[in-house]
């Protein structure tokens, strides 16, 4: 999940905040940034100063992008006792088959569990 944190020193208004960004992998990204500016805080070093919680602003969520399969061959292709259909993905353009009925499997074993890209 992309985020943006906006966080301030403690007891300045919050025109005060600033924003960083993060990608983590977390369910609850307010959980998370609060306990990070806890941690932060609890370990601070000379010339640092506490830093309060301001708000988080979500980027993009992780929900996973689907590919958009579209057919790329007219007629069932016949390989001995396979027959198969072959796809593009529209959004990231990776390729992929389809054995009779099954699912659509991609070509290449490093995209099998991963989800779409998108356009790029
Ligand atoms: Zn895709």
């Amino acid at each position: 999940m992309m985020f943006t944190l906006w966080s301030k020193y403690r007891g300045e208004p919050d025109s005060k905040a600033w924003s960083e960004d993060y990608n983590q992998l977390v369910d609850d990204p307010r959980a998370w940034c609060l306990e990070t500016l806890e941690t932060f805080n609890a370990t601070l070093r000379h010339g640092e100063q506490p830093r309060e919680f301001v708000r988080v602003e979500i980027k993009a969520n992780d929900v996973p992008l689907r590919h958009q399969w579209h057919k790329t061959n007219l007629v069932t292709i016949m390989k001995g006792r396979d027959n198969y259909d072959t796809y593009r993905c529209e959004l990231c353009g990776i390729t992929a088959k389809r054995y009779g009925v099954g699912d659509i499997v991609p070509d290449k074993k490093k995209d099998f569990y991963k989800s779409c890209v998108g356009t790029r």
